[in-house]
């Protein structure tokens, strides 16, 4: 039998903070209890904030708390040519929507919408859900922006992924998600609305790779935060559609700052370098992350 693969995948976009510490140990932990291969992965698909010097920070890092991971490690703006082929299928497929309304654009049409009591539905992560050009845009702008061969984005079309797939979807927790989730979970991807599958300046977007390399490296079981349990449901869906294998996954709890928030790249009081500058051992950092000596 092969044995199980995991992953830690980090975007090298700045230092590891305790939220990555506690990822990185839980993942490795459970793929020694497993006998299984543990990868690493760079995620640096925004090639203007990723940069070599922040993964060489990481395996700095990985090395200091005593985690060690298979070489080479996969970069994945070394392989936009595997996420163009999938998005390519689906475009075949008709699956896709193309959008030329920036960011701003959904945010503003947003805003206006809930200045005037029209509250606007958000997803899961909380940005403004995706209501198609024709709601954000006059056609004569629309048409404009594509006479003028203006860069557009690539959206999944969801309502159409989802018949294509055919629901209800579901995928194996083995840990929990915000609010208690486990076991057999119904995976929701309509929450998400049309997701970007690729960026008018990245011919990719954070779920299309992930899902792409975690099929192509035969990762079997997906260890990471809460914060990505409910963008599963876009993976199991993507998955789906491109006919990939569906792996185990196992969200843990998050490391919170002293102000109850999520922990980010910018809080540098915890992070894992600077800590380790203030004369923390990495038994200290299992201690603040809350696991057991
Ligand atoms: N690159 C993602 C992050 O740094 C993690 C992706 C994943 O584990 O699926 O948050």
């Amino acid at each position: 039998m092969s044995r199980p693969v995991f992953r830690f995948a980090p975007s090298p976009n700045g230092r590891l903070h305790l939220g990555h510490a506690l990822s990185a140990i839980v993942n490795f932990e459970r793929a020694q209890a497993a006998g299984g291969r543990f990868l690493l992965r760079f995620e640096d698909i925004d090639t203007e904030r990723c940069r070599p010097e922040y993964e060489a920070a990481i395996r700095e890092d990985l090395a200091w708390l005593g985690i060690a991971f298979e070489e080479p490690v996969r970069r994945q703006s070394e392989h936009f040519d595997a996420y163009r082929a999938a998005l390519a299928d689906l475009d075949a497929r008709g699956l896709v929507v193309r959008s030329f309304a920036t960011r701003r654009e959904i945010a503003t049409a947003a805003a206006a919408a809930a200045a005037a009591g029209a509250p606007w539905p958000l997803d899961p992560d909380g940005v403004p859900l995706f209501p198609g050009d024709t709601a954000l845009l006059p056609a004569d702008e629309i048409a404009r922006r594509a006479a003028a061969g203006e860069p557009a984005a690539t959206r999944l079309d969801m309502a159409t992924a989802i018949d294509a797939a055919g629901m209800p979807l579901t995928w194996m927790e083995t840990g929990e998600g915000p609010a208690g989730e486990t076991g057999t979970v119904l995976a929701r991807p309509e929450t998400f609305g049309d997701v970007v599958l690729a960026r008018k300046e990245t011919p990719t977007s954070y779920h299309l790779s992930v899902v792409v390399d975690d099929a192509l490296q035969g990762v079997t079981h997906v260890v990471r935060g809460a914060d990505l349990f409910a963008a599963t449901a876009v993976h199991r869906l993507l998955q789906t559609l491109l006919g990939l294998p569906e792996p185990v996954y196992h969200h843990h709890r998050l490391v919170l700052g002293p102000d109850g928030h999520k922990l980010a790249k910018s809080n540098r009081d915890t992070s894992l370098a600077e800590l380790r500058a203030g004369g923390a051992t990495p038994a200290n950092i299992r201690r603040m992350v809350g696991l057991p000596a």
